[in-house]
């Protein structure tokens, strides 16, 4: 049996008010929710708070998103152990580290050169060694792996990027903060042929999707 990594009655805390007590029920995503130590995404000395009920900073100006939003996105796109799935805005690697215990494999592509490497470092630590960190545009998604079974983006978008729905597989889903800078619904998005479906789950705020199907810098 392994050993849980330090913090572990903090984790547990944080699933049962603040997860599973919202209504969160898929077994697996509960379980990597009390497993990863989210404490090791977050900058000093915001760390001592990494198992509040809030999002955090993680320096230049972005945040780390409130651990209810990361379940919530993540039972949305209901990964299986076989699926690859693409994110849009690795951030502190948080959300990347839950999805490798759910899913075959991660990409995760980030803009800020310095945002990724603290988000390599913590991957490291945790020892998820079926995520990939892509420096880049993550509107123009990522076409070595192509095609993903599902699809999150972690930063508001005006619209779902084009290049992103391409790239999705055949039944696959898609799960994105839509709407303006400042507010934004949850959208999620499943393939059909060329047809996709769409889901509305509930108003979030996310920091700006900046790119060429984004926001401008
Ligand atoms: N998923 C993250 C939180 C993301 S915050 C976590 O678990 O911590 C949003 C991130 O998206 C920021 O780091 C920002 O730099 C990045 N970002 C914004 N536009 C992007 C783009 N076009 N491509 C890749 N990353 C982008």
């Amino acid at each position: 049996m392994t050993v849980p990594y330090p913090r572990s009655d903090e984790r547990r805390r944080m699933v049962d008010l603040q997860i599973a007590a919202r209504g969160i029920r898929d077994s697996r995503v509960l379980a990597a929710l009390r497993e990863v130590p989210r404490h090791l995404f977050v900058p000093p000395p915001y760390d001592r708070d990494a198992y509040a009920d809030a999002p955090l900073p993680i320096g230049r100006g972005q945040t780390i998103s409130q651990p209810y939003i990361v379940a919530l996105m993540t039972e949305l796109l209901h990964p299986k152990s076989v699926d690859s799935v693409l994110e849009i805005g690795a951030g502190s690697g948080y959300q990347a580290a839950i999805l490798s215990i759910l899913v075959r494999k991660v990409v995760t592509i980030e803009r800020i050169e310095t945002v990724a490497a603290h988000a390599r470092t913590s991957l490291e630590a945790v020892h998820a060694d079926n995520v990939e960190i892509v420096l880049g545009d993550g509107t123009l998604g990522y076409s070595p792996g192509v095609p993903y079974n599902g699809i999150i983006i972690t930063a508001a978008t005006p619209e779902i990027p084009g290049p992103l729905k391409e790239q999705l597989a055949e039944g696959g889903r898609l799960v994105a903060p839509v709407g303006d800078r400042i507010l934004q619904e949850l959208v999620v998005l499943e393939r059909h042929g060329n047809r996709f479906t769409e889901e509305h789950h509930g108003g979030v705020r996310f920091v700006p999707l900046i790119g060429k199907h984004g926001w401008e810098d």
